[in-house]
């Protein structure tokens, strides 16, 4: 048989009699229609974007090991905890939330840090962010949100107004807001920031007892930023330089690491909490629920191929293992639905049979047959429902959850607690006057841009958390021009 390994063939395997020049009738004459190489090349061009993220469209990831470094077995009876020194697979994907693919991972925006974990019971999935806390608690407003960040729908462009048009008129959006305009809100790439589940999550131990509990991933890189200046400077020059700066780290055997550790919180602790323990525009203070170790996450694997990937790397908060489970938290129940079916709509109701998504430490046995680009043919002639006398797998009764209790009227409920200055006043107090500084400055050049009655609005927030905030934003908004481009272009 003839070698074949260096020989072009089409989909089909059959050998390319040329790659650069197409069938046509004579040297002036038009191009043929059975020119069978030349229809399947363009066809498969024209088909090789897929829907982009809606949210997250931008970022990059890299495999590596999570290992366990301290007990926690009390607490939960997941497998991938189950000994110090344990080791755990994982795929990591780091993006930006607000700009569409193609563009820059640098500016000022929450980061995506989206966990695959590949254990023995299957993949769990922490879809976390660089922040431990969002801008709303309740996930009827996500969607505006989302569009208030993106383009507006006739310019076609991101403009500040529209943001903090949203943001002045959802009051819990206050606390994420000082967050995101402060240093963290445009970290220096991908390994100087932090990681956070940010929800409130729950451990079950072998006991069954749950305790509710907190992730927390901190860089071993040191958290570091570039300043406004920097940033927009940088992502004219090099737009994509937190994914060169993973990719080359990790490609010179610089791997970056991050050290998890938890918080953890029992039902009678949450029932005197001064503030709902599932909002998730609130953190668990460190003082009174103070970080435990637990392991370490290293990246040392570039992919080989972006687009199979980290493009089709599908994440899913769903996608949990016998030990971890979720909380009452609005924003996650939600997102548990939510990213999935994402994922159905972006790559097919498949995505998890692709390499990047199927369980590596165990195999899938679903019940699911057929599917678009259904690959596995393995289940063969097992029957195909259940009940049956046939052959069937079978269920994991113990992997069931304990019960908790619920209460109450079903009914649409704010949680309209008025508390939103709390944190965000803990935050802005917290910060070292240096900090501040840079904060109001940010803050002064993009509010700056906004109409009377947004910036009167935001300015009523930032006083309910801190009159000296407000008066400084305040008396900078005017004084802060932000960065122009020339307008005068060189002319030859
Ligand atoms: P502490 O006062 O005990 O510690 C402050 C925390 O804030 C540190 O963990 C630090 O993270 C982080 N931090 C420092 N500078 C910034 C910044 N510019 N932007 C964002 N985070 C920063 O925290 P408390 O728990 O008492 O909470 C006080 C405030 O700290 C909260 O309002 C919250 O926004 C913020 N915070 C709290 C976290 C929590 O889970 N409790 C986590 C992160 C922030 P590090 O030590 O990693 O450098």
């Amino acid at each position: 048989m003839a070698d074949t390994k260096n020989t072009l063939t089409n989909a089909a395997g059959i050998p390319v009699p040329s790659n650069e020049v197409s069938r046509s009738a004579g040297k002036y004459g038009p191009l043929l229609l059975d020119d069978y190489t030349l229809l399947e090349k363009m066809a498969h061009f024209n088909r090789e974007r897929i829907p982009e993220r809606v949210v997250h469209a931008v970022g990059s990831g890299a495999y590596g090991t999570f290992t366990v470094t301290d007990d926690i077995t009390s607490l939960t009876k997941a497998k991938l905890f189950a000994e110090v020194g344990k080791e755990t697979e994982v795929f990591v994907r780091f993006s930006n939330v607000a700009k569409s693919k193609g563009g820059s991972d640098i500016y000022r925006d929450l980061r995506g840090f989206a966990i695959k974990f590949y254990t023995e019971e299957g993949n769990w999935d922490l879809t976390g962010n660089n922040t431990p806390i969002f801008f709303m608690r309740d996930p009827m407003k996500f969607m505006d949100f989302i569009r208030s960040q993106k383009e507006h729908p006739q310019e076609n462009w991101r403009q500040d107004e529209r943001w903090w048009d949203f943001w002045s008129l959802v009051p819990e959006s206050l606390h994420q807001v000082l967050w995101l305009m402060g240093d963290r809100g445009a970290p220096m790439g991908w390994r100087h920031m932090n990681g956070y589940g940010s929800h409130t999550f729950s451990f079950i131990n072998a006991e069954d007892q749950r305790i509710w509990v907190k992730f927390h991933f901190k860089t071993n890189q040191g958290n570091k930023f570039f300043t406004e200046e920097q940033w927009m400077k940088l992502q004219g020059i090099e737009p994509r330089w937190a994914t060169k700066d993973l990719y080359n780290a990790i490609d010179e055997g610089n791997y970056p690491s991050w050290t998890m550790h938890i918080q953890t919180m029992t039902d009678e602790q949450a029932k005197d909490f001064p503030w709902n323990p599932f909002d998730l525009t609130k953190v668990w203070p460190h003082g009174d629920f103070p970080l435990q170790r637990v392991g370490r996450l290293e990246l040392n694997r570039n992919p080989e191929d972006y687009f199979a990937e980290v493009e089709q790397a599908a994440f899913s908060p769903g996608n949990i293992v016998p030990g971890v489970s979720w909380s009452p938290d609005r924003m996650l129940q939600a997102r548990i639905m939510s990213y999935a079916d994402a994922h159905r709509y972006r790559l097919g109701v498949n995505y998890e049979t692709l390499p990047v998504n199927a369980p590596h430490a165990t195999t899938a046995n679903t019940g699911y047959r057929d599917g678009l680009m259904q690959s596995d043919s393995s289940k063969g002639s097992r029957n195909n429902f259940h009940p049956t006398h046939h052959d069937y797998p079978q269920v994991a009764p113990g992997a069931a959850e304990p019960a908790h209790p619920v209460e109450g009227l079903a009914d649409r409920i704010e949680l309209d607690e008025d508390d939103h200055a709390d944190q965000a006043r803990m935050f802005y107090q917290m910060l070292s006057e240096d900090e501040k500084g840079r904060l109001v400055k940010n803050i002064a050049g993009s509010l700056g841009k906004c109409m009377d009655i947004i910036q009167k609005h935001q300015l009523a927030l930032f006083r309910q958390a801190d009159p000296e905030l407000a008066d400084r934003v305040s008396k900078a908004i005017g004084q802060v021009k932000p960065p122009q481009p020339d307008p005068k272009p060189a002319s030859t």
